[in-house]
Formats: C-alpha cells, sequence, structure tokens
C-alpha cells in the first residue's frame, strides 16, 4: 500500500472504530512508521530486513495495550470521545505527562497495527516470529485500482458517519 493509501486507510478505519477525529488524525500519521523504521536506504540488507521486526503486531499490540491500561487508569473510556476525555484530564491532573504517554502509546500502537494489517493485503507479514512473514490477507497489487477503492470507500464510509452525526468529536 502507499503511504498515502496507508494514511486515508488508518484515518478512517480508526475513525470508525473510535469516532474520535484527533486521535484518527495522529493515528494515520503514525501508520507509516513500520516503513520509516527501516529507513531510505533500500538496498539489498532493506529488501532483506523488510516487514520483519518493524511490522511485527505484537509490539504495536504491547504499545496499544500500554496505552489503554494507562488511560484506563484515569478513567478514560478508550473506545469513545478519546481526545476531548484526554484533554479534559490532562486540565485537572498534575500527572499531565502520563496520561500524554498513554494518548501516545494509543496512537502509535493504532497507527502500527493498521499499517501491518493493510501490507498483509498485499505482502506477507510476521505472524507468531518477527521473522518469520507467514500471514497474508489478500494478494492486491500496490497502487493499483483495488487498493484505492478500498481505501476511498473506507474513506467515504467515515465521511458518511461524521456527517451522520455532525461532526468528528
Ligand atoms: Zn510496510
Amino acid at each position: 500500500m502507499t503511504w498515502f493509501n496507508h494514511k486515508v486507510c488508518t484515518f478512517s478505519v480508526v475513525f470508525l472504530l473510535t469516532r474520535d477525529i484527533i486521535v484518527s488524525i495522529l493515528s494515520a500519521m503514525a501508520s507509516i512508521i513500520p516503513d520509516l523504521i527501516e529507513g531510505f536506504r533500500y538496498d539489498e540488507r532493506w529488501q532483506q530486513n523488510h516487514r520483519r521486526l518493524s511490522h511485527w503486531f505484537i509490539l504495536y499490540l504491547l504499545m496499544l495495550v500500554l496505552g489503554l491500561v494507562i488511560l484506563s487508569r484515569y478513567g478514560i473510556n478508550p473506545f469513545i470521545h478519546i481526545s476531548i476525555d484526554v484533554f479534559k484530564v490532562i486540565s485537572y491532573t498534575d500527572t499531565l505527562q502520563v496520561a500524554i504517554i498513554g494518548y501516545f502509546w494509543l496512537i502509535i500502537g493504532l497507527g502500527g497495527l493498521m499499517h501491518i494489517l493493510q501490507d498483509s493485503l498485499s505482502a506477507p507479514v510476521p505472524l507468531l516470529h518477527p521473522n518469520k512473514r507467514v500471514f497474508r490477507l489478500a494478494n492486491i497489487r500496490v497502487n493499483s485500482f483495488t487498493e484505492y477503492a478500498i481505501c476511498f470507500g473506507m474513506f467515504l464510509l467515515a465521511v458518511l458517519v461524521m456527517w451522520g452525526r455532525g461532526g468528528g468529536l
């Protein structure tokens, strides 16, 4: 999936899951992290290590769970109005950093998981072992019409839901 489509798709799916536009935008930005950590030197070594540890869902799942645990300690329901609640907590708690760290982990976790899921639509990604690329959902060509159709279909759905409820928050 292209980085553009990773962002569009992540924004849409996270919005449909959380109904929180800020979390959706930040997750969309975080959704290219698994590729970013691999760097820009597309040589043989990159080829060999591509989609291994950086694309291991367990790491991002742990970050997401960590974020959820931290946020729930502040009484924040992580499934609805996350941003509003985080900002409320920030405004009255003196342990501000901890709530922000929880929010940060939640977003990186979400973005990473979405990226890996989206990659698995066109290529194998690791499952239980970070070095074994064995899981693949589909065989859609990168930058193909199908890829754009899926991402923009999700985006349209997210916009319709946003519209239906009169805003993103
Ligand atoms: Zn990737």
